[in-house]
């Protein structure tokens, strides 16, 4: 048996990184006008690796590198005209329309209707709490945890504080790092569902210590009749 069925949001029920590569390319536009400027999609992610710890993860904290980035790649010659144009574009990733995945408009009122989900998403709360609202998906969900980062404690503080056993607790991910991994180190089942684009943060080493222990899927469409046969089999 299954008690909760959990999902991740950003590239597993609608589309994300998509997003960011857009603004990122047109953040490379506007810093090549400075001639000297040295663009390297590597300076912006070391930035954002390093901003981490300060900021989060979320859109505001891209913006707040991307601004760093183009200080540092102009030699501080960028204009106050083109910190305005950046600072616009995270203003318009904060309001794109959210795109829901395939299958996702199906698959999830239908597995509303008789299991209990739950929404984990790590990232900006605001964000995060307006994508959902402008999903729609909202009422579907009967838990949502908008949470810093997701790793094994946190997953365990989850499921503690929501009294889930963690062999009846299933979580549905695109990021293996996420979503997939630190599920199954603290007995949690999971099935990964990858999406195109995968930020490097995400990426996880060829040497996968848990592969075989959890399900992979090439779309959301394939969810139910996973989550049937796990319903069999889990204790
Ligand atoms: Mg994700």
């Amino acid at each position: 048996m299954l008690d909760v069925i959990a999902f991740d949001a950003d590239d597993t029920l609608w589309h994300n990184e998509t997003l960011y590569s857009k603004t990122q390319s047109r953040f490379r536009d506007l810093l090549a006008r400075y001639e000297q400027a040295d663009w390297s999609e590597q300076a912006l992610y070391e930035t954002e690796m390093r901003n981490l710890r300060f900021y989060g993860y979320g859109i505001k904290s891209f913006g707040l590198s991307m601004i760093e980035t183009a200080i540092k790649l102009t030699g501080g010659r960028i204009q106050a005209r083109d910190i305005q144009a950046i600072i616009d574009l995270i203003k318009e990733m904060l309001q794109a329309p959210v795109q829901l995945l395939d299958h996702v408009e199906d698959i999830i009122p239908a597995l509303a209707a008789d299991h209990t989900l739950m929404l984990i998403t790590k990232g900006d709360l605001l964000d995060q709490e307006a994508k959902i609202a402008r999903s729609d998906l909202g009422p579907y969900f009967a838990h949502v945890e908008i949470v810093p980062d997701k790793n094994a404690e946190v997953y365990r503080s989850i499921l503690d504080r929501h009294g889930i056993r963690p062999e009846r607790f299933l979580m549905v991910g695109n990021s293996l790092r996420s979503d997939i991994l630190p599920v199954i180190a603290v007995g949690g089942q999971a099935v990964h569902v990858p999406y195109h684009l995968t930020w490097a943060h995400e990426t996880v080493s060829e040497q996968n210590p848990a592969s075989g222990s959890y399900v992979v899927l090439e779309h959301l469409g394939q969810l139910p009749a996973t989550i049937g046969k796990l319903q069999g089999e889990a204790p």
